[in-house]
């Protein structure tokens, strides 16, 4: 297993927000993560990378404990990738200089070959054409596509992807899939806040679903979404409309 969750707890003052997450990832598996709003998706995934410290649990990332109180966040930042629903780019940088960013200020490579880099990931999301635009000049598919390449420039282990295409209008939420299903079909471990359910059918290796802080149902996509067990999945998954797939 690449990254094993056990009793994942995360309280926000009194308010118990995760209660007991058990969730294990095989290595370039990838999990579709889906639940009403408030259920703790984001709050999950922020104690995997470290943006929220764990109450109580246990986060075991390629054999090491990453919730343990000593380890720096930095060092677990850079191996697991995260993409929010919005991209949050530096409007004053050229696209390829937001993505230079990690492999510079982390990595602390050269210019050159932190450029090298990024252009390999720009190539990769379709947008090495408009490396030195800004990102301003992008739709925001274009956008969420740089902010996929930011993420990769860091050669992660892992990608989080929290709602990645929930802010983007319905025409240009294919491209960002698209670029996320070829990341998938390369291997990549990614565990993906989505509620595109017919991408969720052809992409993920299981769906999870979380309901007030507690795993309800996890299960191969096809039994979870025709077939679903617990009363609680039945009622979420009749909000769905089933729209053929953008990809
Ligand atoms: P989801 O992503 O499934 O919509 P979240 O993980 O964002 O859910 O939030 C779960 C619950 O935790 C919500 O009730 C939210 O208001 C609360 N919450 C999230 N972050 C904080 C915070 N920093 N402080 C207090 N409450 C929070
Ligand atoms: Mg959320």
């Amino acid at each position: 297993m690449l990254l094993e969750i056990s009793g994942l707890t995360k309280k926000f003052g009194d308010t118990p927000v995760l209660k007991g997450v058990d969730l294990s990832i095989e290595e370039g598996s990838v999990v579709c993560l889906v639940g009403s709003s408030g259920s703790g998706k984001s709050t999950l995934l922020r104690c995997i990378n470290l943006l929220e410290t764990p109450t109580a649990g246990n986060i075991v990332f390629d054999g090491k404990l990453i919730s343990a109180p000593d380890v720096p966040a930095y060092s677990v930042r850079r191996q697991i990738g995260m993409v929010f629903q919005h991209f949050n780019l530096f409007p004053h940088m050229t696209v390829v200089r937001n993505v230079m960013e990690g492999p510079l200020a982390v990595l602390k490579l050269s210019t050159i070959e932190a450029r090298r880099i990024a252009m390999e990931q720009l190539q990769k999301v379709g947008l090495d054409d408009r490396a030195d635009d800004k990102p301003t000049s992008l739709s925001g598919g274009q956008r969420q596509r740089v902010a996929i390449a930011r993420a990769l420039a860091m050669r992660p282990r892992l990608m989080l992807f929290d709602e990645p295409t929930s802010a983007l209008d319905p025409e240009l939420v294919g491209e960002v899939l698209n670029v996320m299903k070829a990341l998938a079909d390369e291997g990549m471990t990614m565990i993906a806040v989505t509620h595109e359910m017919s991408f969720a059918a052809r992409v993920a290796n299981k769906m999870v679903m979380l309901d007030k802080g507690r795993i309800v149902e996890e299960a191969a996509p096809h039994d979870f979404l025709s077939n679903p067990k617990t009363e609680r999945a039945k009622a979420f998954l009749r909000h769905f409309e089933w729209l053929p797939s953008p990809i």
